[in-house]
């Protein structure tokens, strides 16, 4: 592939270390599910080594996996539901799994080989865990196997796109009574809930520990959780983002007045224009409904509005306005370029999405470069 991400390592152990500033030692779970949110799950692996994570979380058994090959020796939690055979599974690789519904545990309880587990309770996103209420049953299926119980936790469905989270507090009295519940029976393991924007937000979610993902990105989660820290906070927390995305142009087209650029001829150029070819398109992960007219790439520090469509393994760009714009000059997608800065969030944005589902799209096979 002919564009590449490069990954400021430098930057990712500073999100590390303001986290693990926030949550305390040893009481961060830097969340690398998803190949660590696009970013390469062996190269954000490598860079975070030195700073000996204690915990991290994946979603699939085949990054835990990855991880203990890579020489991982930390503890990693798997935060998809995991059934049958998988559970053994996750116990060889020495990965806690989340128990979320009753048929997860009933064969949990079953298996020869159990892995730790922590029992996830939903209060309030109807989606994973078993509900405060049923937590004295979830106590006694447990019976035997109490030292296998490594975490009670939870999950907040309303942080991110609000600013205001009384939905979160509810959330978080609800996961309080069947942590009561398992106290009250003798069992406390170690409770968490927070996520990167409850983790930022509300020091009371912190807990045992805190499952920062986007934000070890050093991305926010949205505008919002942005604009709660600083009603909180004098002085914001700085994130320094870690992926850059970069390309090279192809070729450079000089195309007349009343040419069609793209298939649909949805561009029709209205004067002579010098156009720039670059060699990726939706394949390699730039979402096609970023063909907008707001959209732009930087080449030489100046921004260039996207053309036409974007193709399968192709892009155009206006560069009309750059002087000596070539072929093999970069093109940044992503990242800064001399006074520019172009963000995750934006380019999302421009395709009506968020970081999270953009970032996750970035092929796998595109080179990933450690750069600082
Ligand atoms: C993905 C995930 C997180 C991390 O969420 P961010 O908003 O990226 O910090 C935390 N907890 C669970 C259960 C998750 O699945």
């Amino acid at each position: 592939m002919q564009s590449w991400i490069e990954l400021d390592r430098g930057a990712l152990r500073h999100n590390f270390r303001s986290f693990t500033a926030i949550t305390g030692e040893n009481k961060l779970i830097p969340v690398v599910k998803a190949n660590a949110y696009g970013h390469g799950l062996e190269e954000v692996y490598k860079a975070l080594d030195p700073e000996k994570p204690a915990w991290l979380a994946v979603a699939y058994l085949g990054e835990a996996k990855r991880l203990r090959d890579l020489g991982y020796g930390g503890r990693i939690l798997l935060v998809t539901p995991l059934y049958g055979d998988d559970l053994s599974e996750a116990a060889q690789l020495k990965t806690e799994v989340f128990i979320g519904d009753q048929r997860a545990l009933d064969q949990w309880c079953k298996a020869n080989r159990k892995p730790p587990c922590h029992v996830k309770f939903d209060t309030g996103l109807s989606r994973q865990g078993f509900f405060p209420d049923e937590a004295a049953g979830v106590v006694t299926a447990l019976a035997t196997h109490r030292d296998l119980v490594a975490g009670i936790c939870t999950h907040f469905a309303n942080v991110e796109d609000v600013l205001e989270h009384e939905f979160a507090t509810l959330q978080m009295s609800r996961f309080a009574a069947a942590v009561q519940t398992f106290s009250d029976h003798g069992l406390k393991p170690l409770k968490h809930c927070a996520s990167s924007a409850s983790c930022l937000l509300l020091p009371q979610s912190r807990l045992d520990l805190s499952r920062v993902g986007i934000s070890m990105y050093g991305l926010w989660p949205s505008p919002a959780t942005r604009l709660s820290y600083l009603q909180l906070n004098a002085k914001i927390v700085e994130l320094q983002p870690v992926l850059s995305w970069r390309t090279r142009i192809a070729s450079i087209k000089l195309i007349k007045a009343g040419d069609y650029v793209g298939y649909g001829c949805t561009y029709r150029a209205m004067t002579d224009l010098k156009i720039a070819v670059l060699p990726l398109g939706y394949n390699e992960g730039y979402l096609r409904l970023c063909g907008s007219d707001q959209s732009y790439v930087l080449v030489r520090g100046k921004r260039c509005p996207l053309v036409g469509r974007i193709s399968m393994n192709l892009m155009t760009i206006n560069v009309n306005h750059v002087a000596g714009a070539a072929p093999g000059d970069i093109v940044t997608l992503i990242g800064r370029d001399h006074e520019e800065y172009l963000d995750a969030a934006t380019v999302a944005g421009w395709a009506k999405t968020i970081p999270y589902e953009f970032l996750t799209r970035l092929h796998p096979q595109l080179p990933r470069k450690a750069v600082s």
